[in-house]
Parts: C-alpha cells; structure tokens; sequence
C-alpha cells in the first residue's frame, strides 16, 4: 500500500498563534482562563487545553467578572467587545489577523458608504463575527442562487468580502455571478480566502489524481476541513472526514492500493501520524509527502503574551 501525505497540512500560523495564546496566558495569569468559543475547531486541541485549564465557553455570561478570556480565531462581532468591557473582562485576541483583515474591508467600506456582501457559510463563528461588525446594509450569500435572489438597494455603491476557508472553486463561481449581477461591485484588493485554505485544497487536488482514497483529518464543525473532504469528491475520490485515526472504517480502505491523507489547518501533526500507524496495521505501506508549496507564514503574538513567550523561549534553551 501506498501512503501519500498531502502538504501543506494540518496546524496554519493563525491556529498555531491561537493555541500559543491559551498556552502562554495560562503561564502568566494561571488557570482558570476563559475562551468564548473552541479556540480553533479541533477536538483534540480543545480537550487538550481543557485538561490545562483553559475553560470554553459559548457567551460571555458564562465567564466571572474581571476574569481573562480569550476571544478564538474565528473573531467576534463588535457587541462581544463591548459586552466584554461591560463587564470589565480583560480580553486577549486570538482572532486570526487574516480575519481582521477581512474585518477592516468591511468596517472601511461600510465608512465609505458601501452596501456589503459577505460570500460565506450562515452560522459559522467566523461570519457571524463578520456580519457583526457593521450594524446594517449587510448581505450573506453562500450559492450562485442565493446571488440571483438578492435584493439591494444600491447597486452603485456595493462591495464583496468572503470567509476566509471558503472552497475556492465554488468561490470563484459565485464572485462571477456577483460580477455579471452587479457590474460595479467591488471586491477585496487581496482574496479574503486565506493562503493556507488556498495552498491545503491545493494539496488535496494534487492528491487526487495518484490515490483511490482520501482521508481529510478534521472536525466535524472545521469549515476548511469540510471543504478538502468535498473538493476530493468532486475531483471524482471517495473522501472521508475523520475526527483520529477510530473513525476510519476498513471497508472505505478495502481494494484501496494508493491512500492519500490531507488534515484541515486546525488539525495537528500527531493525529496524522496516529492515522499513518493504523494504516501500517493493515499491510505494508509506503509512505511519502506529496508537497505542492512551502509554508512559511507566521503572525506576532499580542504584545502582553511577547515577554512571556520570550521568557520561555530562553527556559527552553537553557534545558536544551
Ligand atoms: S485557516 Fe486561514 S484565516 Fe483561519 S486561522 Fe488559519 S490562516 Fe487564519
């Protein structure tokens, strides 16, 4: 058998940056510390923190006053920020910066006099932290049908913003019918998609032309994950989405010469290699990396977790 390991895959520098503000606030302010929302959508990653301390929570009544929390990557409405000053919260952001990207388009086109439309999936944390930064005049569109169906009141003033782990094939449709609809909308200067939904749905087309098989690594609510599962099926593979290695069903495997592994960009390394050794319990197999493009992305902490992330930077030398 033939194992072929998509990459990039799994961990992208805005989950990553998350989950080193849980860890490092939990140094410095010590637990409980309170996070609206799974940090990133990962069961194992959040089961992971909960077991050091990190506390989740879906609203912010739920957390003391006065206490830390943690705002996830996904990015919050406005009326978060202000409930959380209301209750005099001390909040540390772990929204991705490319969602606050996104963020500023629409805070600036709104400023400008735009109509907004947000191309994305309805009740995802990231669109509704989206939607919520502007109080009106805000349109969510997920299919070229909803576009057809649209009613706005200026065309002439209209601007476009996407999630940003949209599939980008059904994105590109969708911007198009937006075009040919509204012939003056404007879009973002830089896609909203994100490097990382780009570069991993990249992998998993190249994938698919070499295995009988794809296992995308990730959890049932992870957008990006869900998105790699249904690229492979269109691109004509049977495609699973498995939460660790005990989902697998042997009978997807069964005649399955060539087996390919992609991981959504919350889903870390070692789940991948929990799955790599159980397909080993199978029969022999060959493993290789199938790499369409280097990663090298990285986003700064926020300032009040810098120190500390130096001060353990230089524990970690000194015990090396
Ligand atoms: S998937 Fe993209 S937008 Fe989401 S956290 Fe990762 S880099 Fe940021």
């Amino acid at each position: 058998m033939k194992i072929y390991l998509a990459n990039p895959r799994g961990f992208c520098a805005g989950v990553d940056r998350a989950i080193d503000i849980v860890d490092l606030s939990l140094k410095k302010y010590g637990a409980p510390i309170y996070v609206r929302h799974e940090i990133v959508h990962s069961r194992h990653v959040v089961n992971s923190l909960r077991t050091k301390g990190a506390v989740f929570v879906e609203e912010l009544g739920e957390v003391p006053e006065g206490s830390v929390v943690i705002f996830s990557a996904h990015g919050v409405a406005k009326s978060v920020w202000e409930e959380a000053n209301q209750r005099r919260l001390q909040v540390i952001d772990a929204t991705c910066p490319l969602v606050i990207k996104v963020h500023n388009e629409v805070n600036r086109d709104h400023m400008q006099g735009y109509d907004l439309i947000l191309i994305g999936h309805a009740g995802h944390p990231e669109v509704i932290g989206t939607l919520g930064q502007i109080p009106d005049k805000f349109h969510l569109v997920s299919s070229v049908d909803d576009v057809e169906k649209l009613q706005v009141e200026n065309t002439k003033a209209l601007s476009y913003v996407t999630q940003t782990t949209l599939s980008v094939d059904e994105c590109r449709d969708i911007v198009g019918a937006l075009n040919k609809r509204f012939p003056h909308i404007k879009g973002p200067h830089q896609e909203d998609i994100c490097y990382a939904t780009q570069n991993r749905q990249n992998a998993v087309k190249a994938l698919s032309s070499l295995v009988d098989v794809i296992l995308v690594i990730g959890s049932p609510n992870s957008s990006n994950s869900n998105r790699l599962r249904e690229l492979g099926e269109r691109c004509g593979i049977p495609s699973y989405l498995i939460d660790a290695a005990s989902d697998i069903n042997p009978t997807w495997l069964s005649n399955a010469k060539a087996i390919g592994i992609a991981a959504g960009a919350s889903a870390p390394e070692v789940l991948v290699e929990e799955v790599v050794t159980y397909l080993k319990t199978l029969g022999p197999a060959e493993v290789e990396n199938l790499t369409v493009v280097e990663e090298d992305v990285e986003f700064v902490l926020p300032k009040e977790l810098i120190t500390i992330q130096s001060a353990s930077q230089s524990v970690g030398v000194q015990a090396g």
